[in-house]
């Protein structure tokens, strides 16, 4: 071959490789990413959708030199939580866990994947405006009028496709959330709108925190005029609410909603909880509810003492209360073992298929 036809040959082998490499979509369709890599929607199994390895609020770094992150008693606590998952068949644990907060740790993550053989899926995403961490952002768009909304779009895309950091862990779930009812605030709005234009630009689901019993049905009206897949949205912690009509009317809006933190007792206790997702279940809305905790395994900082009447109350806040107490409780009210699959195993599928 002549140099000038080997030069055109690798112009053009340039050429291909640049366009697979801008065209190359955050994953694959049918597959999800977890963190040790991308797996088939279909082999996810049974799946929490919401709990925490490992949480702090903003502002534990700050009493750090005090309580500094013990990385090997939180996997130690973790792999021994995972086990009693594990034991019921959890096939995989989403950790909503955002940039913004403390406990997001993808090394911690891949270790807990390997050494448990679980599917663990990670968060890119932002915490509410109370209690996350928005000084940083929102000091930029009150002071200098920056599009905050494409400027935490760009983080999100960044840690899907590329990775958090530089642990190589890409984020399988974009998490955000609200302060309370009513107009969301302009922050959260920008937060909201960047989970949308990093959806249309990846693919991935928004799932949510909404803070008490209220703001499901504002941030689901946001994100369907934003343009999002309804399919690929789960408004969580709709459990915060004993009112059925505000799940149904979530519900109607055609995504999906999260009864996402049972054994929080002081939120809605578990009698009510049960019997609000049976009647759900009588009526037909099976296959657009999911089932979770909200655990948080291992709270970073410094070690507290609750009162004990608080540690009784949320004796049942834990990994394995699902499996345990609420399927059997469901049961018991008519929720059958085919509408049990469909919130635990089909519909977390579905919103990483967008069905
Ligand atoms: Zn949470």
């Amino acid at each position: 071959m002549c140099r000038k036809s080997l030069i055109k040959v690798s112009f053009l082998a340039v050429l291909i490789l640049l366009s697979f490499v801008v065209s190359a979509p955050a994953v694959e369709p049918g597959m999800v990413n977890t963190v040790l890599g991308p797996v088939k929607a279909e082999t996810l199994g049974t799946t929490l959708m919401h709990e925490h390895f490992a949480f702090a609020y903003p502002g534990w770094f700050a009493d750090s030199t005090i309580a500094p992150y013990d990385y090997d008693a939180t996997l130690k606590t973790n792999l021994e939580i995972i086990k009693k998952a594990q034991k019921y068949g959890i096939a995989t644990i989403v950790d909503a866990t955002t940039n913004d907060v403390g406990g997001r740790d993808p090394k911690l993550y891949k270790a807990l994947a390997k050494k448990t053989g679980i599917n663990i899926i990670c968060s890119t995403g932002m915490y509410t405006e109370q209690e996350g961490s928005p000084a940083y952002f929102k000091t930029r768009q009150d002071w200098y009028g920056t599009d905050i909304a494409k400027m935490i779009s760009e983080v999100f895309i960044k840690e899907i496709t590329d990775g958090i950091g530089t642990s190589g862990v890409k984020a399988g779930v974009i998490k955000v959330g609200t302060s309370g009812g009513g107009p969301i605030s302009r922050y959260e709005t920008s937060v909201l709108k960047a989970a949308v234009i990093a959806q249309k630009a990846t693919g991935l689901p928004i799932i949510t925190h909404t803070s008490g019993p209220v703001g499901g049905i504002e941030q689901a009206d946001l994100f369907l005029k934003e343009g999002a897949d309804p399919k690929k949205v789960m408004i969580g912690h709709v459990s915060n609410s004993k009112d059925i009509e505000y799940h149904k009317a979530i519900l109607a809006k055609g995504v999906y909603v999260a009864f996402d933190r049972f054994g929080l007792e002081i939120m809605t206790p578990t009698p009510v909880l049960v019997k609000i997702v049976a009647q759900l279940c009588k009526e037909g809305y099976a296959n657009q509810i999911m089932l979770s905790h909200d655990t948080v395994n291992v709270w970073l900082g410094r070690p507290y003492d609750p009162p004990k009447p608080l540690l009784k109350i949320l004796a049942n806040w834990r990994i394995d209360h699902i499996s345990e107490n609420v399927l059997p409780a469901l049961k018991k009210l008519g929720v059958t073992d085919e509408q049990i699959k469909t919130m635990m195993v089909d519909n977390p599928r579905n919103l990483f298929l967008g069905k």
